[in-house]
């Protein structure tokens, strides 16, 4: 069955290379391809699967929806599973954490909700230059790739990717340097070449560029900093958000106000394509229709997004998550105890973690040995050299355990036994 994807889809295809099955069917954190083989998910759709695949909660709402033929396409027409998706994302998110944001629907992808940040910074500001950072991902659009930090990507565009100036993110010169003072020190400085930009995109831990998780003093910084040169500060919580990190922004940690936050891949719960722009209201200058898209109102995606906000009624699933993280971080460390030679430590934060290898290859021979006991991973950084590991975050506490076992043995399978083993055998 895999002969259709070799001779017909475009070469272009990706993860379905690493993980060459024919996938059929998924339940909660396992997959099963056609012959019935069983994977446990530690990638969950790259985090457009928070709550696990076809969570039984929003199928139901779901199933629901489709059989009393609810609106299926709406553009952004006002429509029941829209309003009550907005209501109850201002009672359960934004009210409770004083948040104070216009809801915008870009088309359904988180590259979208990127465009129309970077399209509103611009138009609020008068100003054509947007800072980000040292191993950033934005997405792949042309404005969302000019932000975006990885050189393969970027070659892609074919075109110039300007009107964006780099910067280096936390940590990235190591723990010495400041990297909000450099910044600041470019910014100041009438002789630096940088142009005073619109805005700031920044991603507060880096999913797609290695697993860096940016300093919550770091992130302050930042925000002190746009304020300072009047800069609009955007957070692309596309994939650290909606859980990930242990809450529902990846920032409340931080305790920052963004001016915008892009929100997609796990908001509408269940897989399904939904993405939002948020905007502080003094800066809601759209005009009507200003950025629109045939698919800014996929109204079955509201439906499930709407199930998916139970979750987040009382404090009880920021607790679960936190346990599992804990389990998920120790057997990480463990590892990288046990064969230093091979992994440099463990990056991370909630439930996305990575196991940072000594040699890049490491990563993906990795990757392709857990494939083999049943367990899906991808990696992570500009050379593709972290094991990334984001299991939903739904996953019960026997199927994680169940997981990392199946990734010990991946380890072993490639590594051998670890050195402390080796030791105690002679
Ligand atoms: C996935 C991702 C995007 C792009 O989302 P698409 O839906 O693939 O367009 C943007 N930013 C971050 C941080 C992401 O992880």
């Amino acid at each position: 069955m895999m002969e259709i994807f070799e001779t017909l889809e475009s070469e272009v295809r990706g993860y379905i290379r690493n993980f060459p099955v024919v996938f059929d069917r998924a339940e909660g954190a396992h997959l099963y391809d056609v012959d019935g083989r069983r994977y446990t998910d530690f990638f969950s759709g790259a985090g457009a699967l928070n709550y696990g695949h076809n969570h039984p909660a929003l199928k139901a709402r779901l199933i629901d929806y489709i059989e009393r033929n609810g609106i299926t396409h709406g553009l952004d027409l006002a429509t029941r599973a829209k309003a009550e998706f907005l209501e109850r994302f201002r009672d359960v998110i934004l009210a409770p954490r004083g948040m104070d944001y216009r809801v915008q629907f870009p088309g359904p992808t988180g590259t979208n909700s990127v465009e129309a940040a970077l399209k509103l910074a611009r138009k609020i500001t008068g100003r054509e230059k947007v800072i980000s950072f040292t191993n950033a991902f934005h997405g792949m659009t042309l404005g969302a790739l000019s932000v975006t930090g990885n050189a393969f990507k970027r070659g892609g565009a074919g075109v110039a990717l300007t009107l964006s100036d780099t910067m280096p993110y936390s940590g990235y010169f190591g723990e010495d340097t400041d990297t909000i003072e450099y910044m600041d020190r470019f910014l100041s400085d009438n002789g630096s070449g940088v142009d005073l930009p619109a805005a700031v995109i920044v991603e507060t831990v880096q999913a797609e560029g290695g697993i860096n998780v940016a300093e919550p003093e770091w992130l302050r910084g930042l925000e002190a900093l746009c304020r300072r040169y009047d800069m609009l500060l955007i957070v692309d919580d596309i994939q650290a958000g909606c859980g990930r990190m242990g809450s529902f922004f990846s920032f409340e940690e931080a305790g920052i106000r963004p001016d915008i936050v892009c929100l997609s891949k796990s908001i509408s719960g269940y897989g399904l394509p939904m993405a939002l722009t948020l905007i502080r209201p003094e800066h809601d200058l759209w005009d009507a229709g200003e950025h629109n898209g045939t698919f800014r109102g996929n109204n079955p995606a509201f439906v499930t997004a709407t199930a998916a906000l139970d979750f987040w009624e009382t404090g009880e699933f920021e607790s679960h998550i936190a346990a599992r993280a804990k389990t998920l971080r120790a057997a990480l460390d463990a590892l990288a105890a046990a064969y230093p030679d091979s992994f440099s430590g463990v990056r991370g934060r909630g439930m996305m973690q990575g196991l940072v290898c000594t040699e890049a290859a490491l990563a993906k021979q990795l990757s392709q040995a857990a494939f083999k006991h049943g367990l899906i991973h991808e990696t992570a950084g500009p050379d593709d050299e972290v094991a990334k590991f984001m299991p939903p975050l739904t996953i019960e506490q026997g199927e994680l355990e169940a997981g990392l076992e199946l990734l010990r043995a991946a380890v072993r399978d490639v590594l051998g036994a670890p050195q402390a083993v080796l030791d105690e055998a002679v």
